[in-house]
């Protein structure tokens, strides 16, 4: 189905209601890193443009008790957005009543206000987090429409976002929409060939974005910590590598299902103790008994590159190796370049710690899409459903 985006919408004299992700990391009550604010200010300054009154909502961490609140609030978020906007946001310390209902009648067009942490509607029965049907309908109910610009929960059917578009015409922000045809477009329709190149520590996090993928793609490439599972798999020592031995078996299966599809790496950087500092040898298969695999080897990294040869789709979730530490860094360095000079090609890193990867080695702005959802990008590579995106008006 394809989803309204906020340009579809009619948004003069219309208050919009718009779920952002603001769940930024915080210090002593200061904003350490404010990526997903000004990654939000698009939307919200399309709605201004088009002269609709903003009425933010976000949650921020979770709240379980009334003294969590006093860490959760979102009145540093305001602030910060009040400066990015270089306008003011008036911050409304509450989730409901009379206050805020007020301030919303107030406002006029291109105004903007911020609602109070939607997670502090969790303190008495979870009401956000459960998605609460009368919340949902309150919530709809002041506003007009409603623009969903939260990739990063649209893995969950909360309040916020599920239960507002249940109640109100609604639409994908522009982040929402990027992650939809991007992440949704290689999924459903991937412009072939499609190489899955995945990592990461283990591959019981992976086992459902591994399976959808080698029925999706052309090839999927197998790196990082999961590869000794799949080693063991084949019978292939491993040494004191990273190894999930109740999943010896699932890789079996995978192995047997992927057939040609599924490439492992063929050579390992190891070391005796899992740090930056000891002695570095590679292997080509067995890896000796007192050594662990924290890298790929560089014939893998020729082998990913060649294999990566003439794709015009690439999806890459998880790191090489252990990227943390400078000596186990050159496997996803290599992948990241291997990526980076395929110029026929849609590329897309799918969030967690290979975004984070790709930012701190400096290949940021190489990836045709680098998505802003974790868990959320997960669920959408396992090509599941998910209620945030499902919940947008259909076109
Ligand atoms: P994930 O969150 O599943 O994508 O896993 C990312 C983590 O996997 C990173 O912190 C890496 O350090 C770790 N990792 C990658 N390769 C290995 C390896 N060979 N052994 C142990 N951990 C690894």
């Amino acid at each position: 189905m394809v989803k309204k985006v906020v340009t579809d919408l009619d948004l003069k004299d219309k208050k919009v209601l718009v779920r952002a992700d603001f769940n930024v990391p915080m210090k002593d009550g200061e904003i350490t890193n404010d990526n997903r604010i000004q990654a939000a200010l698009p939307t919200i300054q399309y709605v201004i443009e088009q002269g609709g009154k903003v009425i933010l909502f976000s949650h921020l961490g979770k709240v379980k008790t009334e003294d969590d609140k006093a860490d959760k609030t979102l009145r540093p978020i305001a602030e910060r957005l009040s400066e990015l906007l270089g306008k003011e946001v008036t911050f409304v310390p509450e989730t409901r009543g009379k206050e805020l209902e007020d301030t919303i009648a107030s406002l006029k067009n291109g105004e903007v206000l911020l609602v109070e942490n939607t997670r502090f509607e969790d303190i008495d029965g979870k009401k956000e987090s459960k998605n609460d049907a009368e919340l949902g309908k309150y919530w709809a109910s002041l506003g007009d429409v409603f623009v969903n610009d939260a990739f990063g929960t649209a893995h969950r059917a909360h309040a916020s976002n599920v239960g507002i578009a249940s109640n109100l015409e609604s639409a994908a922000g522009f982040l929402m929409d990027k992650e939809i045809k991007f992440i949704g477009g290689a999924v459903d329709e991937p412009q072939r060939p499609f190489v899955a190149i995945l990592g990461g520590a283990k591959v019981s996090d992976k086992i459902g974005v591994i399976e959808n993928l080698l029925d999706k793609a052309d090839k999927v490439l197998i790196g990082g910590g999961m590869t000794y599972t799949f080693y063991a798999a084949k019978g292939i020592e491993i040494g004191t590598s990273l190894v999930e031995e109740d999943k010896i078996e699932l890789a079996k299966t995978l192995l047997e299902k992927g057939g040609d599809k599924l490439i492992l790496p063929i050579d390992t950087k190891t070391t005796h103790e899992f740090s930056n500092d000891g002695v570095i040898e590679v292997h080509e298969g067995v890896i000796p008994s007192d050594q662990m695999g924290l890298d790929i080897g560089p014939k893998t990294i020729e082998l990913f590159t060649k294999e990566l040869q003439g794709a015009k789709t690439v999806v890459w979730n998880g790191p090489m190796g252990v990227f943390e530490m400078t000596n186990f860094a050159n496997g996803t360095i290599g992948v990241c370049e291997a990526i980076a000079n395929l110029t026929e090609a849609t590329t897309i890193i799918g969030g967690g710690d290979s975004a984070a990867a790709a930012m701190e080695l400096g290949f940021a702005d190489q990836f045709t899409h680098i998505s802003t959802g974790g868990g959320a990008s997960l669920e959408y590579l396992e090509g599941k459903e998910l209620p945030g995106v499902s919940s947008i008006s259909n076109k």
